[in-house]
C-alpha cells in the first residue's frame, strides 16, 4: 500500500485495511499530540485515492473493515467522501464497515443531511477525540473548541445514526485540574452519550509541546494511583445509557472494559479494590509510574 509518514489508527481498527486518503491533521495544534506534527494537512487528489483503492482491492480483496487515515479524513468534502465510500463498497465485495477520525469542527461543518447521507453511503463509525470536558483544559491544550461545541458535534454525529466512538485522556488536566477534568469530562460524555468510549492515559512523546511544559514543572503528570483515582471519579459521574467503555489501550495501567450502565457498579468496585489495596500485581509493570 502507499503510505506517507507514520500511520495511526484507533485500537479497534487494528485488523482493518488502512487507506490514507488524507495526509496529517487539519487542526494539528493540540499540545499533547505529536502524531502529525511533521505533516501539513492535505487531501489526496481524487485520481490518487482511486489508485489506492484499486491497489487495496487487488491486494486485499476479502477486506471487511477499512479505516480512512490520517488524522481527520472526515474533513474531506462530503461529495468526495461519498464517492470514496461508493468506490470502496463496489471494490471490496465483503466490506462491512468504513471508519474515520473526525474532529469536532469536521462534524459541525457538515449539515445533518450530509452526515445522514454519509451513513447511507456506508460510513459506519466516526472516532471523535473529546479529550476533556473542561473548558479550561480544552483551552490549555489548544483543542480549538469549547465543551459546548464538543457536545454539539457529538450529538450531531449521534443523531445521524453513524456509530460514534469518543476518546478521553486520563490525566490531561495534570494534578492541578484532576477533579475538574473528571467531573466536566463526565458531564460532556453524558450529554453526548456515545456508543463507544475509550479512556486513554496521557503519555507525552518528546515532540508534544505539553512535554516541554511537564519538564519545566508547569504541568504535573499524575502518578499511577492518581490516574486510577481520576478515572474512578469520572466513572462515578458517568450516566451513559448504552455504551461500551474501554480503558485497555497500551497507555492504560489497568486494562478495563465494561458496558454502561449495567456494569458501572462492578467497574467501580474493581477500581476501588485496586486503589485501596495499591494492587501493583494487576497493573502493567512497564508503565508503572510510582506512588
Ligand atoms: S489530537 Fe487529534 S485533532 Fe489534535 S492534533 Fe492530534 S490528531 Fe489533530
Amino acid at each position: 500500500m502507499i503510505y506517507e509518514g507514520d500511520i495511526f489508527r484507533p485500537p479497534s481498527e487494528a485488523s482493518s485495511l488502512i487507506l490514507q486518503i488524507t495526509i496529517g491533521c487539519r487542526h494539528n495544534q493540540c499540545t499533547f499530540c505529536s502524531m502529525y506534527k511533521g505533516k501539513t494537512f492535505r487531501v489526496r487528489p481524487k485520481g490518487e485515492i482511486k489508485h489506492i483503492i484499486a491497489m487495496g482491492a487487488q491486494e486485499y480483496p476479502h477486506t471487511k473493515r477499512i479505516f480512512l487515515a490520517d488524522g481527520d479524513a472526515l474533513a474531506c468534502d462530503t461529495e468526495l467522501l461519498s464517492e470514496v465510500l461508493k468506490d470502496l463498497y463496489n471494490s471490496f465485495p465483503r466490506l462491512e464497515r468504513v471508519g474515520v477520525y473526525g474532529g469536532p469542527k469536521d462534524i459541525l461543518e457538515k449539515s445533518s443531511d450530509e452526515l445522514i447521507h454519509l451513513k447511507e453511503q456506508g460510513l459506519g463509525i466516526i472516532y471523535l477525540g473529546v479529550e476533556s470536558g473542561s473548558a479550561q483544559i480544552l483551552k490549555d491544550v489548544n483543542k480549538g473548541v469549547t465543551p459546548e461545541e464538543m457536545i454539539a458535534a457529538g450529538q450531531k454525529a449521534m443523531a445521524s445514526g453513524i456509530k460514534l466512538s469518543c476518546t478521553i485522556i486520563i490525566g490531561l488536566g495534570g494534578k492541578e485540574l484532576m477533579t475538574e477534568h473528571a467531573k466536566e469530562t463526565a458531564r460532556v460524555m453524558n450529554a453526548i452519550d456515545p456508543h463507544y468510549l475509550g479512556a486513554l492515559t496521557l503519555m507525552l512523546a518528546p515532540g508534544a509541546p505539553l512535554a516541554k511544559k511537564a519538564s519545566s514543572g508547569d504541568f504535573t503528570m499524575l502518578n499511577t494511583w492518581e490516574t486510577l483515582e481520576e478515572l474512578y471519579l469520572m466513572i462515578q459521574n458517568f450516566q451513559l445509557s448504552d455504551c461500551v467503555f474501554r480503558s485497555n489501550h497500551a497507555s492504560n495501567y489497568l486494562p478495563l472494559r465494561a458496558h454502561f450502565p449495567d456494569e458501572k457498579e462492578t467497574l467501580l468496585r474493581t477500581l476501588k479494590e485496586v486503589i485501596e489495596n495499591q494492587r501493583q500485581d494487576v497493573l502493567r509493570p512497564e508503565f508503572y509510574r510510582g506512588l
